[in-house]
């Protein structure tokens, strides 16, 4: 039986170098996710990664199954989840190749499924409550101090706290966009963290959110615009280091039964309707 304790949700980048690494397909009442778990031992402890575009970058973020991403995770055994994404800089000091761990996000997407709780039967017959959690605070207060550390650790002085606002994309944002969002005090654009973030909250998984800065955007810069090939550069020109992080914090994230954080109370007592995978 296929089990893991923490999740991380990124590119083939990150577990393509483990020595023993197996591939576990899993099917979820809401379909496939994304491509198969690639589970693999990193400091003693157990990770399953998921390629979030799946292998060779074939799904956009608008068409990513988010939901059974999330339930996939859940469904080996993962509590805590990582997710690290390229974003854009809002503002000139976050240029690119900065680490920011966001403690907030703005939703701005369209198109996507972002729960579970809508009523709807599942495919086994069991209906959904409708149930309403607290996104407050989205991301998991105990990962997002363990990233940090492991940041520094790393000597990555990873910028604490900002608002990442997710766009539903594939485009990149007019400078019109890029300018009111920096106007409103946000810090970094991406068209992933949303919803990562409140899927797992409603199965009570810890979730921390690592935005790498890979451009400035539109509004924060004075050239033609972001370019697809330069997010690319310099997304490669610093996997090797994030990875580190991303290792650094698998190590220090706390054991599964020892979580106590919102994330782990986050239905409260209310029944979902279904049982927790
Ligand atoms: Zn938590």
């Amino acid at each position: 039986m296929a089990n893991a304790e923490i999740g991380v949700i990124g590119g083939s980048g990150f577990y393509s170098f483990l020595d023993d690494v197996t591939e576990v397909q899993v099917n979820t009442p809401y379909g496939a996710p994304s491509d198969s778990l690639f589970l693999g031992e990193v400091a003693g402890r157990r990770v399953a990664f998921l390629p979030r575009h799946g292998r060779g970058h074939h799904l956009p973020p608008h068409r990513i199954n988010y939901r059974a991403n999330l339930w996939a995770l859940r469904s080996v055994g993962v509590r805590q989840v990582l997710g690290p994404c390229a974003v854009g800089g809002l503002r000139p000091e976050y240029g690119p190749g900065t680490l920011l761990v966001p403690d907030q996000f703005v939703d701005r997407t369209k198109s996507r499924q972002q729960t579970y709780f809508d009523g709807v039967p599942l495919s086994d017959g069991t209906v959904p409550n409708v149930v309403h959690v607290s996104l407050a605070d989205p991301y998991c207060p105990a990962g997002r101090a363990v990233a940090l550390k492991a940041a520094r650790g790393q000597g990555w002085d990873a910028v604490d706290g900002g608002t990442l606002v997710v766009v539903e994309g594939p485009r990149f944002s007019t400078r019109a966009e890029s300018l009111w969002h920096r106007a409103q005090g946000w810090s970094v654009v991406g068209m992933t963290g949303h919803p990562e973030a409140a899927l797992a909250r409603e199965l009570e998984l810890c979730y921390t959110s690592l935005t790498l800065v890979t451009d400035l955007d539109a509004g924060a810069e004075s050239g033609e615009g972001v370019s697809h090939e330069e997010v690319l550069q310099v997304f490669a020109a610093n996997v090797e280091r994030l990875r580190g992080v991303l290792f650094d914090a698998v190590a220090a994230l706390p054991a599964t039964e020892e979580r106590d954080c919102l994330c782990t109370r986050a239905l409260g007592g209310m029944d979902p309707g279904f049982v927790l995978p």
